[in-house]
């Protein structure tokens, strides 16, 4: 497996398919440098996995600063899930006019629904970053396609819209969300979690299981947020949306149950923002 570190290095891959991440690799993303090495293997092309923690996309200096990095980790990892190359560019190489993307090309935030997204509330600003460095990858790595994590799903919908916007001949292939034994979404995030705080985090999955047995919308939810408050994770949303356009359920269409909570890691630590979700009804933890 080969690191590049600039475009000159992509040279000869074109074509391939991609796995943007920002590093700190876990089995989550172990699982679709697989799938994408799978789907590479039938097509025979390279399988690159980028690494680059995008600052364009944190809400907070101080959360991008954080943000753990460990490239040698990385490559590990990557190799043995399939990648042949692992493309790790600094900021300057992604966006070359001015090293905050200012001058670069910034695509039109996506319209994936009439309004904005329960993540847009929240995080102001975040897909259109998310926006930004993926159009950026996907110009210059000229991929065939790109994997997607589940996990993220209001990204997964806002990156094929934003394929659809621009018109790319990129294909979108979406893998599912891998979990800890206990269902908790697997996140680089989850490394700041002491024992005490991840017993309360796996209250996401807990509350989108919960709500996922009850037929009415309202109730649902209610039985959501409940799960979070006994859990003592604060609750920035838990909602049930039609699963592609995000907005109100509509009858006979798929629907998800979308969360995201704040677990506090005890007096002057902060806390840790965590999202998850799933099909709306009839989740099943896999424990
Ligand atoms: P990140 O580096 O966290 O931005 O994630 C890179 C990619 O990995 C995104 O497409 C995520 O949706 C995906 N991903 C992260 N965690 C998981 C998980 N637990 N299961 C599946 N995909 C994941």
């Amino acid at each position: 497996m080969e690191i590049v570190r600039d475009t000159n290095g992509l040279r000869g891959l074109e074509r391939c398919i991609l796995v943007p991440t920002m590093g700190a690799l876990h089995a989550g993303h172990a699982a679709l440098i697989r799938l994408a090495a799978h789907h590479a293997g039938e097509r025979s092309v390279p399988v690159v996995v980028s690494v680059f923690v995008n600052p364009t996309q944190f809400n907070e200096q101080s959360d991008f600063e954080k943000y753990p990095r460990d490239l040698d980790a990385d490559a590990a990892l990557a190799k043995d899930a399939g990648a042949t190359h692992i493309f790790a560019p600094t900021v300057e190489v992604m966006y070359p006019q001015n090293a905050q993307g200012g001058e670069g090309r910034v695509p039109a935030l996506p319209k994936v629904a009439d309004g904005p997204m329960l993540e847009d509330h929240f995080r102001p600003g975040h897909f259109k970053g998310v926006c930004q460095v993926c159009l950026r990858l996907f110009e210059i790595t000229n991929c065939a396609a790109a994997l997607f994590g589940e996990k993220d799903w209001q990204q997964l919908q806002t990156i094929r819209a934003l394929v659809t916007q621009e018109q790319l001949n990129t294909t979108i292939i979406p893998a599912p969300t891998v979990r800890e034994w206990d269902g908790l979404a697997m996140s680089s995030r989850n490394r700041h979690l002491a024992p005490t705080d991840r017993a309360r985090a796996v209250a996401l999955s807990r509350a989108l299981e919960a709500a996922s047995t009850v037929n009415d919308i309202k109730q649902a939810e209610r039985i959501g947020r409940e799960v979070l408050d006994a859990a003592w994770v604060q609750t920035e949303y838990f909602a049930i949306r039609d699963a592609e356009t995000l907005t109100g359920v509509r009858e006979g269409r798929p629907a998800r149950a979308l969360v995201a909570g704040r677990v506090s890691l005890g007096a002057g630590k902060g806390d840790v923002r965590l999202i998850d979700n799933a099909p709306w009804p009839g989740f099943v933890r896999r424990v």
